[in-house]
């Protein structure tokens, strides 16, 4: 099945440049900037520059290349930030919403990366 990307997007808008973001990283296929409504005290968006809509579409149709530099920019962050568990750091969570059960707002694969306080269980179930 062939993805729909909406290019009208929040996101799409930033890499463009029609809309300013707080940058932390950029490198050749990847953007780090701070969510504009934070949930925690260290609250960055990690996102390809490709077109891709979700973590499944990047898993399944982005190059070695982006995906590479994706997860390297992801590691990047969390030294960045002092979290990294192994370094002495408190921790953090890395989350990505999909669809409309993953309550994803912004079509546009992102990654949050959460920190700077303790963050309660993963999901609540109900
Ligand atoms: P989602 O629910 O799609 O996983 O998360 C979308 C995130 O994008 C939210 O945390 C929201 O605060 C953030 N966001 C929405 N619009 C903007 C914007 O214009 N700039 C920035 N930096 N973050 C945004």
């Amino acid at each position: 099945m062939a993805y729909s990307y909406d290019d009208q997007n929040i996101f799409a808008k930033i890499l463009r440049g029609e809309i300013p973001n707080n940058t932390v990283l950029e490198t050749e296929h990847t953007l780090a900037f701070r969510d504009i409504a934070p949930k925690a005290p260290e609250h960055v968006l990690v996102i390809p520059k490709g077109a891709y809509v979700s973590f499944d579409h990047f898993c399944n149709a982005a190059s070695d290349a982006e995906i590479l530099d994706f997860h390297r920019t992801a590691g990047r962050i969390c030294t960045a930030l002092g979290v990294e568990p192994g370094e002495g750091g408190d921790g953090y969570r890395a989350i990505t919403n999909a669809g409309e059960n993953g309550v994803q707002e912004v079509p546009h694969f992102h990654l949050h990366i959460l920190a700077g306080r303790p963050l309660g269980p993963m999901v609540v179930m109900r």
